[in-house]
Order: structure tokens, then sequence, then C-alpha cells
């Protein structure tokens, strides 16, 4: 697998517009998109910074995983996102090394991307998630 940069870092949030004016207002970064994905039931909103993102997530559903992490552990970090070239490539040689995947096939993502999660207990307890630029 080729890893090219820290794609985003995902934040679980109570509330987008009052994240969004940390953010904002206290940080000085600008939010450029802010997007629904039903299939995670998530409304997300993102900051460039540098080279990567941050990507803010607040559940649209209580039973979703957002949701759930956020009525386990509250707000806060919730996954790394590492950009690779070819995400269909990097889950088969996961699979291959007996990984255990969330996601065994690309999901779509936000923010043009296809995704896909590694399961926390195969990575030290941290939501990884790998993703691919839609072509
Ligand atoms: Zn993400």
């Amino acid at each position: 697998m080729e890893i090219q940069k820290i794609e985003h870092i995902g934040i679980a949030v109570k509330d987008l517009n009052k994240s969004i004016k940390f953010y904002e207002d206290v940080l000085g970064l600008k939010c450029y998109k802010i997007e629904e994905v039903k299939n995670q039931k998530v409304k997300t909103a993102f900051f460039k910074v540098g080279n990567t993102k941050i990507e803010l997530l607040e559940s649209t559903d209580n039973e979703g995983p957002i949701g759930k992490f956020i009525e386990k552990r509250g707000e806060g970090l919730h996954h790394i996102a590492f950009g690779v070239y070819d995400l269909k490539l990097s889950l088969a040689e996961l699979s291959d090394k007996n990984i255990k995947l969330i996601d065994d096939k690309p999901q779509e993502g936000a923010d043009n991307l296809d995704i896909a999660f590694i399961n926390p207990k195969a990575a030290n307890g941290v939501l990884t998630e790998l993703c691919e630029a839609k072509k």
C-alpha cells in the first residue's frame, strides 16, 4: 500500500454550526464545504489546513456511527484518514494480511472521496479511514 498523505482528521461534534464557529472565529480557518453523507448518517463540514483537512461530523441519526460514538464517548477525535492511490488494491492487500476491516469495499464518502474504514481493533484503537479521490 502506498499512502500519499494524511487526507483529513475526523472530529465528532454535537452541533456542526457551533463547531464551525470555533474553527472560523477562533482558529481562523474557513469552512469550504458542508455536505450530508446519507449512507454514513452524518453532516460534515470541511476546512483546509495546508495539505490536509479537518472534517467535522455531526450525526443525523442517533443510531448512526457518529450518534453512537458521541453517546458512548462524547465529542472528540473520531478518525484519521490516509489518502491512498488505489483504494481497492489497498483493501485487497489488507485482507491478504488478515487485517480486520469495517468496509471491505469502497463506500461513498464526503468531499468527492471513496472511503473505507479499518477496524480500530486492528489499528491500536484508532479508527482508520483510507480514501481515494474520485476520478
Ligand atoms: Zn473521514
